[in-house]
């Protein structure tokens, strides 16, 4: 046998109550043995209570208990209620006589809820050809005499259900009214409110069922409320143990007293929606396979009451007063932390009743104030209670720092000693965030990664296709949605909190706005979107200036743009120490070649303590192409500088690659990175342009280029036998200094040696440490293209995507 048990909402008028039937009717059809149990239909109890206290202070109640009669008897015109009816009328009409009720006549009134539902229900069924018998549950289930919140008496309800049901076995359908029973004196009583899944278990005990079905609104338990967190997952199976840790937060179903008659005898439950019944829902048991399961449950509309005092140092009793305080106040308190100092204790309370705890401790601590020794007692309002359900403290690490990374400090958290819970206290303004990083991060289920990109052109349009191509396939493989939600080039931005679609370009002409920064970073405020990175692809110098609002306000950088790094030393710092403060992270891999691992590996050799005694390499990319084809063909200089302008390989004003200037800005990155003080003018840049052609416009010096050739000629033709030249940066002296020695220069090197073998247009970087003595680590490969730059760029997104 197994026990259906309806809610309310299941049983609501139309949709509601239609599929309860057809799921009934599928299951006798099937030939399964099933016994029903109702709540009372849509709000009745909610309304019943409304109406007695209409009545009972004597206002016109009569209007709100026709509503009540009506909705309940909705289109069941042929389903006689009369009697139903005419008791409520009799019972009201007496409370608003008399001006008042006691408990005993509310449990009365209250139980024909649950009798109109299954009587309905019964005459419902019984029509559609099914042996349905309406089953008055006071007949069976004996109660003690506490109105309002009755005990089952085990022994004897038990003994009466199964007589009950052996009537008719096997072949009757019982509806059976939750919620109420009787005392020995046959009066009605009731079981405390959604009390009818207790009724529910209690039978499924006593008859021993194979599973209790507990039909609901929705599909079963999530990892979050849905409502709040969008990726919350509805959990397939969890154990009693971990059910009843969910009781504790108020999820009604799960009740404590509800649980224990199943546990008792190992009855499965399975939490259904009436209206999306094929879904398996969420099956409870003894043991589940997923062990550690986890789920948020939240607490709104509470406040945090707080008490201060330097006296309250090693005090005694000063607990016990307050808690007195807040039990002959009838005030319950939810969280309790106290700090080792004990200088102050906070308490979480209903916000409704905050502010009746402050004035009642104020006035039970008066004498304390006058002698100083309790200097202050005050309320936040507005602040949420999150309980990480299944968490312990070893790993509570992982979503406290994900908060702090997204800038949300908890006001003070808490954790139970026996049970896995830790609970924290944050501003009610920052719930929804909190939620959704938390979850993020302990579910590890897609994190969420909102990014910004700013500036889409060659590398950043490349970016983001790369981006939109290969979401999916990251999300599979690391759990990570990379989600761009907003692209944005000098003039106007595209923003979609949901992530901006692969048709961007037309969009961004479309919807695209003009705007500031802080329109951005208000934006992501406002839908609490977490984990962001903003991407500066742009080259622009007055960019930068962005970088440190955007820190502030919870963003970590990536740059493929140099000039951050390369500005004064002091803004360099400042930089840093921003990104320090806010615990941000900010990548720029690919302002030196491009997508090689470079940055990181110096990074990595500087940080574990090896000594770097020198850089050497070649930079860039055009300049690579340029010597190496020089020193190879014999062609006139002019000629391999035109292929290259013509293919496009240099700026459209070749001498922005010809002047070194971008070979010493990366070198002097490079120099930064091992802690070097060094500013852009004190490197020694070798200008490869004749001094005369340095000025005036690119068109005017794109017709001169011959007149390169007798310089360079003569350069390669004074070499010693078998050298080739290259331009390259160099990073030397002593580097345990502040300040090193950098230079850009034309050299002239052995072409048997690794830079001499150099070809294409690739990129070449030696790097000489104290360890490998005179042998570098070598890097070499692409070193430029927006390809393989916009992939560079990927990978920094992943690396601070992974983080934390
Ligand atoms: N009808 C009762 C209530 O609303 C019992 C129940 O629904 O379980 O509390
Ligand atoms: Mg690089």
């Amino acid at each position: 046998m197994k026990i259906l048990k309806f809610g309310g909402k299941s049983l609501s008028n139309g949709e509601g109550i239609n599929k309860v039937v057809s799921i009934i009717a599928d299951k006798v059809n099937q030939g399964e043995e099933i016994a029903i149990v109702v709540s009372a239909r849509g709000n009745a109890t909610d309304e019943l209570e409304e109406i007695l206290v209409a009545a009972s202070k004597n206002a016109d109640y009569k209007t709100l208990l026709e509503e009540f009669k009506k909705y309940q008897q909705d289109v069941y015109s042929s389903v006689d209620l009369s009697e139903e009816f005419a008791v409520l009328d009799k019972l009201f009409e007496g409370v608003s006589l008399i001006g008042d009720y006691s408990s005993k006549i509310k449990d009365q009134i209250l139980s024909i809820g649950e009798l109109l539902s299954a009587k309905l229900l019964t005459a419902i069924l019984i029509e559609k050809g099914i042996n349905a018998r309406f089953a008055d549950s006071r007949i069976f289930l004996k109660t003690d005499s506490k109105f309002g919140d009755a005990q089952p008496l085990e022994q004897i309800s038990k003994k009466n259900v199964i007589q009950y049901f052996k009537e008719n076995a096997g072949s009757v359908v019982n509806v059976v009214t939750g919620f109420i029973g009787s005392n020995n004196n046959n009066v009605t009583t009731t079981l405390g409110r959604n009390g009818s899944n207790y009724t529910a278990s209690l039978l499924a005990n006593y008859l021993n069922a194979k599973e209790l079905q507990n039909y609901t609104h929705v599909d079963g338990i999530y990892t979050a409320n849905p409502e709040l967190v969008a990726d919350a997952k509805k959990i397939d199976h969890l154990t009693f143990n971990e059910a009843n840790e969910l009781a504790n937060f108020g999820a009604t179903i799960l009740h404590a007293k509800t649980i224990i008659p199943l546990l008792e005898k190992n009855i499965p439950l399975r939490i259904l929606n009436t209206f999306n019944h094929e879904n398996e829902g969420t099956l409870i048991t003894a043991t589940s396979k997923n062990a550690g399961i986890k789920t948020l449950s939240v607490l709104e509309d509470v406040a945090l009451v707080n008490l201060e005092g330097r006296g309250l140092l090693g005090k005694t009793g000063v607990d016990a007063r307050i808690f007195k305080v807040m039990g002959d106040n009838n005030i319950s308190v939810s969280i309790i932390s106290q700090g080792s100092s004990e200088r102050g204790i906070g308490l979480v309370v209903a916000e409704s009743q905050a502010t009746k705890a402050m004035i009642e401790l104020e006035k039970e601590f008066e004498n304390d104030f006058y002698s100083k020794d309790v200097n202050k007692i005050s309320v936040t309002d507005d602040v949420s209670v999150i309980s990480i359900i299944g968490q312990d403290l070893s790993t509570f690490y992982k979503p406290y720092t994900a908060l702090i990374k997204n800038k949300i400090v908890p006001i003070l958290f808490n954790n139970t000693v026996t049970g896995k819970n830790v609970s924290l206290v944050v501003k009610k303004s920052e719930l929804n965030k909190a939620l959704n990083v938390i979850h993020g991060e302990i579910f590890g289920v897609s994190k969420k990664i909102n990014i910004a990109v700013f500036g889409h052109g060659l590398v950043g349009g490349t970016l983001i296709n790369q981006i939109l191509e290969s979401a999916v396939a990251i999300e599979k493989r690391k759990d990570i949605k990379l989600n761009v939600f907003a692209i944005a080039n000098s003039k106007s931005v595209l923003l979609n909190k949901d992530g901006v679609t692969p048709n961007w370009i037309n969009e961004i002409q479309t919807n695209g706005f003009s705007y500031t920064i802080d329109d951005i970073i208000a934006y992501a405020n406002e839908h609490h979107l977490e984990n962001l990175i903003a991407v500066d692809n742009t080259a622009s110098a007055t960019f930068v200036e962005n970088y440190i609002p955007l820190v502030e306000n919870g963003f970590d950088l990536i740059s493929s743009n140099k000039v951050a790094n390369t500005l004064s030393y002091g803004f360099y710092k400042q930089l840093r120490s921003v990104l320090a403060e806010n615990q941000k992270s900010y990548l720029y891999e690919t302002n030196v070649g491009a997508g090689l691992p470079l940055i990181d590996t110096i990074k990595l050799l500087h940080l574990s303590g090896e000594n770097i005694t020198k850089i050497k390499g070649v930079f860039s990319g055009t300049l690579s192409y340029l010597f190496n084809n020089f020193s190879a063909k014999d062609v006139p200089f002019s000629d391999i500088l035109k292929e290259a302008i013509d293919n496009g390989y240099t700026e459209p004003d070749p001498r922005e690659d010809l002047c070194g200037n971008d070979v010493g800005r990366k070198l002097l990155i490079l120099a930064r990175e091992l802690d070097l003080q060094n500013e852009f003018e004190e490197i020694a840049i070798q200008n490869l342009i004749p001094e005369h052609l340095r000025e005036g416009n690119a068109a005017d010096f794109l017709t001169k280029l011959k007149e390169f050739d007798p310089i360079y000629d003569k350069i390669k033709n004074e070499q010693q036998a078998n050298h080739v030249l290259r331009y390259i940066g160099e990073l030397s002296g002593d580097l345990q200094n502040d300040k090193g020695i950098l230079e850009v220069k034309l050299v002239s090197v052995p072409s048997d040696t690794a830079l001499g073998g150099l070809k294409g247009s690739d990129s070449f970087f030696e790097i000489y440490t104290e360890s490998y003595g005179d042998r570098p680590i070598v890097i070499q490969g692409a070193g430029a293209g927006s390809a393989v730059t916009a992939r560079g760029v990927f990978g920094d997104i992943l690396r601070l995507s992974d983080k934390g």
